[in-house]
């Protein structure tokens, strides 16, 4: 632990922030808690991205007014949390949240509760702000901005890792990624975001490490893996967690398609779902967990269909039993919530009937709640040699064309033309794509 004497002071005049950068609520709440008496600072991947010239996602403040005395100074404010209690001061929509300093530092080692692989289960401790530094994880998210003279706090080395672009944390990596192996996840996620190197040290350890992760609950896990494949930097994020041993635990079966891959098949497939949805983010579209989340476990689910179908189940039970197995193995590694894992077996469900193009089938599909996901998920598969590309464009034309041209598109003369030129067709050498999208 340090002493007073190692705090760099980074003054006004030697740091970037500037007040206009701050949601005027974030320095209403620091205000307000310096008035009544209190410290008040901005803390975390605010001051980190505030320094990176970027609009920060969120303000988090630090004080030492205890819950009980932030709760008295904000009416718009709702404390949260059992073990370590939060403010929640609410502005409309925006919600700053307001911590008070926590201890539990080095030196109070007996006050903590480490688990057998040294995981951290307690740290409800009030304490200072020198105590409050040391549970954070990375030296640059453990900057303070002091709302007294607008000056940066750095008890770490924090702003000189800023500079130099590196991801370093506080203290011994092992001891610290066994903590909270959550922290090799947020490594990740903010070398990829900010553009950061890892450090050497931090980088050794998490493939030693990985398997850690497996004892977080699947819900916080769940969690972390929509923070970063929603990012808007997912194929970055796949790579890297895959390079480091990371990504199998939070996808195993995913990784052992991947590992099996024929003709690079399953790896393009999920390439261009992560791209596109990297793209869409980029556009300022929205993009939705259960379309990448379909994309992760398809191949998985075509290989366990695969299976039953040669048990003899009939194609259409195959697969539902497939995505029932698929889904329940991986929400032990992180949970699905229902609407998701429902969202996700829609998408898959709706495949085979892409292939019916008489009467009044292709109306019926059209008009299905999931239809627009379900046809990007087609077009996603035909994209990646899993579908035929033509059936593909008849549906982007179907979608478009009056409803006179959709009866015409409709009737069965011009199926049994296309049957006949389809059926020469080996558009797919996945050995899987009979099953769902080929017309038979
Ligand atoms: P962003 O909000 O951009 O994802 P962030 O750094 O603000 O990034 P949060 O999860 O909002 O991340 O956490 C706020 C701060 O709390 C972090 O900057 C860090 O100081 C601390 N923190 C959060 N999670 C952990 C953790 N698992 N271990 C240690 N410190 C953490
Ligand atoms: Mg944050």
């Amino acid at each position: 632990m340090p002493s007073a004497a190692e705090v760099k002071i980074y003054p006004r005049s030697a740091h970037t922030i500037s007040r206009t950068q701050i949601s005027e609520n974030a320095l209403k709440v620091l205000y307000r808690l310096q008035k009544s008496g209190f410290d008040a600072y901005l803390v975390g991947g605010c001051v980190r991205d505030l320094l990176l010239g970027r609009e920060p996602k969120d303000f988090d403040v630090a004080t030492n007014a205890d819950p009980e005395q932030i709760r008295k100074i904000f009416r718009n404010c709702r404390l949260i949390g059992r073990r370590f209690r939060l403010a929640h001061v609410h502005f409309g929509r925006e919600v700053i949240e307001v911590a008070t300093f926590r201890g539990g530092g080095e030196e109070q080692n007996d006050r903590q509760m480490l688990n057998k692989e040294g995981r951290l289960l307690r740290d409800n401790v009030y304490g200072t702000i020198e105590e409050d530094v040391w549970r954070r994880d990375f030296t640059v998210n453990a900057l303070y901005y002091n709302i007294r003279d607008f000056s940066v706090v750095d008890y770490t080395g924090g702003m000189e890792d800023h500079r130099a672009g590196m991801l370093r944390l506080i203290g011994d990596p092992e001891t610290r990624f066994r903590e909270d192996p959550v922290r090799m996840l947020r490594a990740v996620r903010f070398a990829v975001k900010l553009g950061f190197k890892l450090h050497p040290d931090c980088e050794k350890s998490i493939p030693e490490l990985a398997e850690l992760l497996s004892n977080i609950p699947s819900a916080r896990l769940y969690d972390e893996a929509l923070k970063l494949f929603l990012s808007g930097y997912a194929l970055q994020t796949f790579e890297m967690l895959r390079h480091y041993g990371l990504f199998k635990v939070l996808f195993p079966a995913t990784e052992s398609s991947l590992a099996i891959e024929e003709n690079g098949f399953p790896k393009l497939l999920l390439i261009k779902a992560l791209e596109n949805s990297d793209n869409r983010i980029a556009e300022g579209k929205t993009v939705t967990a259960y379309f990448l989340l379909a994309a992760f476990l398809w191949e998985p689910v075509q290989v366990e269909a695969k299976e039953n179908m040669i048990q003899g189940m009939v194609e259409y039970i195959a697969y539902q039993e497939a995505a029932g197995k698929v889904i329940s193995r991986q929400i032990k590694s992180t949970a699905l919530p229902r609407h998701i894992s429902m969202a996700m077996r829609e998408v898959w469900n709706l495949q085979p009937r892409f292939a019916a193009r008489i009467g009044s089938k292709p109306n019926r599909l059209l008009k299905h709640p999931r239809f627009r996901a379900a046809y990007d998920f087609f077009v996603l598969r035909a994209e990646t040699g899993g579908a035929d590309p033509e059936l593909a464009d008849w549906w982007r034309r179907y979608q478009d064309a009056s409803e006179a041209e959709q009866r015409k598109m409709t009737q069965p003369s011009r199926r049994l033309q296309h049957g006949k030129s389809c059926r020469k067709k080996n558009f797919r050498k996945n050995p899987s794509s009979n099953a769902t999208g080929n017309e038979s």
